[in-house]
């Protein structure tokens, strides 16, 4: 079948692991975190059970996602190796790894980027604002923090996810201010690969009270941020979260082209499932949208990988050929 380009709309056969929820911030609209020490943490012995029962199935990439222990307890040192050592199991197992712990260290990141071939963090919002309401608890949430992180990530060259936390007290302005800073580091480094704008979806763990971000205002900030950004940073939508199949589809009319993460647990928004991909096939096929697996590092930024991780990712398009499935698209 001919395709164009247009027409497609990727997403990641992925799996989450948490090396653990205990998270030194509170963030007030957090549906993941456990306070320092309630949280066992995820062993290898448990995780490589958990790949080995996933070898087969399609996935690709291995989302390590965690809470965040804090930069001066002496607890950091072990949680930074927890991490480095599962995205090494995840490797071992033909797997590639995408870490998101929250900021970094610089040494720390170097060091993760020997064993993952894309690294991600959210901006969510530069205002400063935030910090007197619903970060008012979590210090890693100060956009210089976070702006440092995707700095250090372009001059790592590491390939990089970031995105929008839309409807947490923000205005508009602050949107398009957030996706001008992304589009100016991503004009010096090159290394932003994709985008996320993702609505506040209200889940039973949060203490704020508050709706959740209006639908019909997506397909808007989409097609704004479309603008806003190059041209070479695709826009990324979580289908779990844009349930009315009208509104999934207004947002791949204004300029969204992938979905993100698929796997069992959305583990951010546990409330929110995330659909069958038979049925998101369904939903967008008769608007002429087909939906296309891809791997958590776009072709483009191959180049930047160790040759160890370049050959890993030779390995999965080779296995993906043989098992005959869809072919993993060069975007
Ligand atoms: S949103 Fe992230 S940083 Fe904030 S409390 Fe939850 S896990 Fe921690």
């Amino acid at each position: 079948m001919t395709m164009g380009v247009s027409q497609i709309i990727t997403y990641s056969p992925a799996y989450t692991l948490v090396p653990t929820y205990e998270c030194f911030n509170r963030c007030s609209y957090c549906n993941f975190r456990a306070d320092p020490g309630q949280s066992s943490w995820l062993t290898l012995t448990e995780a490589d059970h958990l790949l080995k029962q996933l070898q087969s199935q399609g996935i690709c990439e291995i989302l390590i996602l965690s809470g965040e222990v804090h930069p001066h307890s002496p607890r950091r040192k072990a949680w930074f190796q927890r991490i480095y050592d599962l995205c090494e199991l995840a490797l071992s197992r033909g797997f590639l790894p995408h870490t998101n712990g929250g900021p970094l260290q610089f040494e720390e990141m170097r060091s993760l980027k020997s064993v993952n071939v894309s690294m991600g963090l959210m901006l969510e919002q530069i205002t400063p604002q935030l910090q007197q309401t619903v970060h008012r608890h979590a210090p890693s949430k100060i956009p210089q923090v976070r702006l440092q992180q995707l700095v250090w990530a372009g001059e790592l060259q590491i390939p990089f996810t970031t995105g929008l936390l839309l409807g947490i007290g923000e205005t508009s302005e602050d949107w398009w201010e957030t996706l001008d800073a992304i589009a100016q580091l991503h004009t010096q480094y090159g290394h932003i690969q994709e985008v996320i704008l993702q609505p506040h979806s209200p889940g039973h763990q949060q203490y704020w009270q508050a709706p959740a971000f209006d639908p019909q205002q997506l397909p808007q900030v989409i097609a704004k941020a479309r603008q806003i950004l190059p041209a070479d940073i695709t826009l990324q939508i979580p289908p779990n979260l844009v349930l009315d199949d009208q509104w999934l589809l207004a947002c791949l009319a204004a300029g969204a082209r992938d979905l993100g993460g698929i796997g069992p647990k959305d583990e951010v928004n546990p409330d929110y499932p995330h659909p069958q991909i038979q049925r998101l096939q369904n939903s967008i096929e008769p608007a002429g949208w087909h939906l296309v697996p891809r791997l958590p590092l776009y072709p483009q930024y191959n180049d930047w990988l160790s040759p160890r991780l370049q050959q890993a990712v030779l390995n999965i398009r080779f296995n993906d050929i043989q098992q005959g499935s869809d072919v993993l698209i060069d975007k």
